[in-house]
């Protein structure tokens, strides 16, 4: 990590659907209820993260997009949320692009880190806009857009689905890890992985998240994220689901990983 106390974290799993767009906001939201200032890049075309942070596509003027292709200045695109300090550098369906559009550049790769670090460098000495999180909601692939984000990150969290097979897209993914460390981005780190969608009325919930588990160890957060029909209609509200039902069962799982996470983060910044 640079000594800015930014911590860069890329929400990352090449797998679609296993909740890194709703841990993204929802533990954004959480982070910045506790007084931390986050940034989340919506790095995917779907723009999921924007809409679900009340974003609507007439609002995004700028996005990542112009960020990482025509190298528009981090805080150019940086907007408010409906929620206290967390704001956002929005995404569209440009972003489905930058793969074609950055194909000649030898140095692609760097695009988002070079972004994300000349702003963090920028800031750093100002407390009301230096951020203690930017969270990188990662598209569903292993695409030139995760590479870029996992270059630019300190670390990846890892959202996994309690399903069948969670670990088989798992070591493709650190595989990847692998390739971007022994290049792109030596010091890239996992801060952890957290299980999505548990349901505890599944069996199989419970023997993959032994199973995960007994591969990963302490990586795999205590706090597992339950299946909550909440954290699924928030969204189309352009809510968090911290905002639209503070009290249902996954706003309060987030806050619980928010807090492990703090707790880890203050025990690896000791260490
Ligand atoms: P990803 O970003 O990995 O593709 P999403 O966060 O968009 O995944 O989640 C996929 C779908 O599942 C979305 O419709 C989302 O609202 C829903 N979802 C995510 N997490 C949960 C959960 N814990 N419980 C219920 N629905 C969830
Ligand atoms: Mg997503």
């Amino acid at each position: 990590m640079s000594d800015t106390g930014t911590r860069i974290l890329a929400i990352a799993n090449q797998k679609g659907g296993v909740g890194k767009t709703t841990t993204s906001i929802n533990l954004g939201t959480a982070l910045a209820a506790v007084g931390r200032r986050v940034l989340v890049v919506d790095f995917d075309a779907q723009g999921n993260a924007s809409t679900g942070l009340g974003i609507m596509r007439a609002d995004r003027r700028l996005t990542s997009y112009d960020v990482v292709v025509d190298r528009t200045p981090l805080e150019e695109a940086i907007l408010t949320t409906l929620v206290p300090r967390l704001e956002i550098v929005p995404g569209d369906e440009n972003l489905s692009g930058v793969e074609t559009e950055l194909a000649e550049d030898p140095r692609r790769s760097y695009r988002l880190r070079e972004a994300i670090r000349d702003h963090v460098a920028k800031v750093a000495h100002d407390p009301d806009k230096r951020y203690d999180f930017i969270l990188i909601d990662c598209p569903p692939s292993l695409s030139s857009l995760t590479i870029n984000a996992m270059t630019a990150a300190d670390a990846l969290l890892v959202p996994l689905q309690c399903e069948f097979l969670a670990l088989e897209g798992l070591s493709q993914l650190l595989r990847t890890v692998e390739v971007v460390r022994s290049g792109l981005n030596p010091q890239l780190d996992i801060q952890g992985v957290v299980l999505t969608m548990y349901d505890k009325r599944n069996n199989l919930s419970d023997q993959v998240a032994d199973e995960v588990r007994e591969v990963l160890g302490n990586k795999v957060y205590k706090t597992v994220i339950p299946r909550n029909v909440r954290l699924s209609e928030a969204p189309s509200f352009g809510k968090p689901a911290l905002l639209y039902d503070y009290r249902c069962p996954g706003s309060e799982a987030y806050i619980r990983l928010a807090s492990e996470m703090l707790q880890r983060e203050r025990m690896r910044a000791a260490a």
